[in-house]
């Protein structure tokens, strides 16, 4: 007799769910957000999720979804009472949504397209949220929360890529998080998250001083909303002109870089050896829209532009 979802219907070459869930855990609302780093069809009909969905159950290592969605249909993996291998820290509580796409392949996807993969996904959500809701009384609200809050099982939406800093960067991005949450809102009826970009899922209640000028609180700011080490350093920093002016740099010879360097670096869209030379700084003050000439003066516009962005709470 067929479930309606795959992994328990189809045999697979490792058995890549499980139910109960470890421990016998309740789902939480916590869902990660991936892709599966499949290049999709980009016209006609779409094989791009059940393509995934067949290699899924041939892969010899852990790794599976609860959802797996393309821009015309939604495979149902597992229920949301069963744990999938999606993302090691919170698979226990967590469900795992994904687009049968690359993570840094969303801008090359014609429009109506990557519109209907967005809202596929967002409908995968729902399906698991009214579940929450009907069988845990789980709400999951239309928001994105921060690395930590998944950590503590909080109902809402993560990016693996936010979870798993130093690895993954999915869903990417160029991931429309807010098409996302806003045809999550509709698809559950509940009120519409905010317009406009996003508000960072990790916002610190700061007051940061803009001063323009990047210190350690500065550091620390972004050290929180980027999920990397809070302590204040832009640890081994090759020093040059255009950066001299970092002021929470440590500086020295071993180019081994700064692993919130990196993770900016991996939202430029920029190579990400972990040094904030010229190229990094052009990329930073052409995103924030100030004068891109790849120096970071003693006073310098694009930091206050970063520091206003993240009391707002709207950097990334
Ligand atoms: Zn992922």
């Amino acid at each position: 007799m067929s479930t309606g979802y795959l992994l328990l219907d189809r045999p697979q070459a490792r058995k890549q769910y499980g139910i109960p869930r470890r421990g016998g855990t309740r789902p939480s609302g916590t869902m990660v957000v991936h892709t599966a780093e499949h290049t999709p069809t980009l016209i006609g009909p779409d094989p791009s999720a059940e393509t995934v969905a067949e290699w899924l159950l041939r892969r010899t290592d852990a790794g599976s979804y609860h959802s797996l969605v393309d821009s015309d249909s939604i495979v149902s993996l597992a229920p949301t009472h069963a744990e999938t291998w999606h993302e090691t820290s919170t698979n226990r509580w967590a469900v795992g949504i994904s687009a049968a796409v690359r993570a840094a392949g969303w801008a090359g996807i014609p429009t109506e397209r990557r519109h209907a993969i967005v809202r596929n996904l967002a409908e995968a959500a729902a399906q698991h949220a009214r579940v929450l809701r009907d069988q845990y009384g789980v709400t999951v609200p239309a928001v994105r929360i921060t690395r930590a809050q998944a950590l503590a099982r909080v109902p809402g939406f993560i990016g693996h890529g936010e979870i798993d800093t130093g690895r993954r960067s999915d869903p990417g991005v160029a991931f429309d998080w807010t098409l996302f949450l806003s045809a999550y809102a509709e698809a559950m009826a509940l009120p519409a998250p905010p317009p406009g970009p996003a508000p960072s899922p990790s916002a610190p209640a700061s007051g940061l001083l803009e001063d323009g000028m990047w210190g350690a609180a500065t550091a620390r700011a972004l050290q929180a909303v980027f999920g990397t080490t809070v302590d204040g350093v832009v640890s081994h920093q090759w020093r040059s002109r255009h950066n001299e002016h970092l002021y929470a740099a440590h500086f020295d010879r071993t180019k081994t870089g700064s692993q919130l360097i990196r993770a900016m670096q991996r939202w430029l869209g920029v190579s990400d050896d972990g040094l904030c030379g010229p190229g990094t700084i052009t990329a930073l003050q052409r995103r924030l829209g100030t004068p891109d000439d790849g120096v970071i003066s003693p006073v310098s516009s694009v930091v206050r532009e970063m520091q206003a962005r993240l009391n707002a709470g709207t950097l990334r």
